[in-house]
């Protein structure tokens, strides 16, 4: 070692006081990060003996083109999926190309004419409005004549079961249930408390399909919805189960019937499962995969760390420092412009890519305010690489996740503190 890992840090632009309270804040997590070391343990093991037992080999590693018919690796990837996931089938595909496509294949296939959806945990994620129709757009399924409910939160965060059971109807063909908070404020929900609401819900309506939005959820627990009663699990591969290295991709995994009919919508009636090359990108999916558990166990860590040591410098944090975590977002409150940006500032300051360029609010499609954005990311929008985002509103708070690594996690955060200080946003007494 040429110098200590202090040193490294201070020519990294950190000071002496935020490197010794940042460690003074790690110091009461070991045992958390215990914790979350062995759910990744647990899960990397789910995903080896998921591999083994579908027989993963080097020939899988390789694509199709064309038509992509009898592609050995896409066919086995999927057949893996099914196993991580313990369900009957998988469709794990780079012609998803986002969770909310995922997500809108996944509803839109299993919906007809005349059936309704209900949404039993408030709003949707804010692109799923436009799938829906809450807010009118081309092509919803609102203007497929699909019908929406919702029922919203209690005020606690809680499953409003009274209204839930009103709502579901004889046209009730589907329930969607968000398990991350994404960007709003209730808490998210855990696998179990998923499980008890599906369980409620198959009570009253055994037919209906339950389905969970899983986007960030994949891996921070070592049970997944689809272990608990849900029919379909969906996420995106540019978040947590992509590990990383996946460049593009969505999932559905469920029950047979669920996953066959987003595979004709996908592709074609007709046709199915079975076309759809894979190209190159198998090996990024496979591997990806494979790093997924510790990948997300790194970006927790962060999450955790961030919570705590803005929490200890009074800024509003969720979840709290000491709160159970079911997904991988943080958001912290800074009350001020100035707190945000210069938050976000430090993240992008701290990645391996574009790390020189610095962070401006602006004015983007879909926001009603100015949002400003940190990502050095190798994959373009990953935000399961270290990313950070924040509208200039009241009460200016940012939203934060990720981390390929647990180092570059506390590296990029430790940065974020370092902007925060060197703003005179907050002061470090230690
Ligand atoms: C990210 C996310 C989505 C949408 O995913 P995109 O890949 O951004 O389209 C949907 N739901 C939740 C809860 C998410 O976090």
């Amino acid at each position: 070692m040429q110098f200590t890992t202090e040193a490294f840090y201070q020519k990294m632009g950190i000071t002496s006081d935020v490197y010794a309270f940042s460690e003074q804040i790690l110091a009461d997590l070991k045992p958390r990060f215990e914790k979350i070391d062995r759910v990744a343990e647990y899960n990397q093991l789910k995903v080896i003996r998921a591999m083994q037992e579908c027989q993963v080999s080097e020939a899988c590693l390789l694509g199709t083109t064309g038509y992509g018919y009898n592609d050995l690796g896409r066919d086995t990837l999927e057949e893996v999926y099914a196993k991580v996931f313990h369900t009957e089938d998988a469709l794990v595909r780079p012609q998803i190309t986002c969770g909310t496509h995922a997500l809108a294949l996944a509803l839109m296939s299993n919906l007809r004419p005349g059936d309704e959806l209900l949404s039993p945990v408030g709003k949707p994620y804010d692109t799923l409005e436009e799938v829906i129709g809450i807010r009118p757009s081309k092509g919803s399924l609102a203007e497929y004549g699909v019908t929406y409910k919702q029922v919203d939160l209690l005020t606690d965060g809680k499953f409003d079961y009274e209204n839930i059971q009103k709502a579901i109807g004889p046209s009730t063909k589907l329930v969607t249930i968000q398990r991350s908070k994404g960007y709003q404020t209730r808490p998210t929900f855990s696998v179990e408390q998923i499980g008890e609401l599906i369980r409620f819900i198959k009570q009253i309506k055994p037919d209906v399909i339950c389905m969970v939005d899983n986007c960030y959820g994949e891996f921070v627990e070592t049970i997944e919805p689809t272990d608990v009663g849900a029919d379909m699990a969906v996420g995106s591969l540019i978040k947590n189960p992509g590990g990383g290295l996946a460049p593009i991709g969505g999932y559905i995994v469920g029950k047979k019937e669920c996953v066959e009919n987003a595979a004709y919508r996908l592709t074609s009636p007709g046709l199915g499962k079975e076309v759809g090359a894979s190209l190159g990108i198998l090996k990024d999916f496979y591997q990806g995969l494979f790093l997924a558990p510790t990948v997300t166990a790194s970006a927790l860590k962060g999450a955790i760390f961030a919570a705590n040591i803005f929490e200890r410098l009074g800024f509003a944090v969720v979840p709290g420092g000491q709160e159970s975590r079911h997904d991988i977002i943080q958001a912290i409150t800074f009350g001020s412009p100035e707190g945000v940006i210069a938050f976000c500032r430090g993240i992008q300051a701290a990645a391996p890519v574009d790390s020189h360029v610095v962070p401006e609010p602006w004015a983007m499609p879909g926001y009603d305010a100015d949002v400003i954005m940190a990502a050095g990311a190798f994959v373009s929008g990953s935000s399961i690489e270290l990313s950070a985002d924040g509208p200039i509103k009241p009460p200016f708070a940012v939203y934060f996740q990720g981390g390929l690594t647990w180092p570059h996690a506390k590296f990029g955060i430790i940065k974020a503190l370092q902007y925060v200080v060197n703003a005179g946003i907050t002061e470090i007494n230690c």
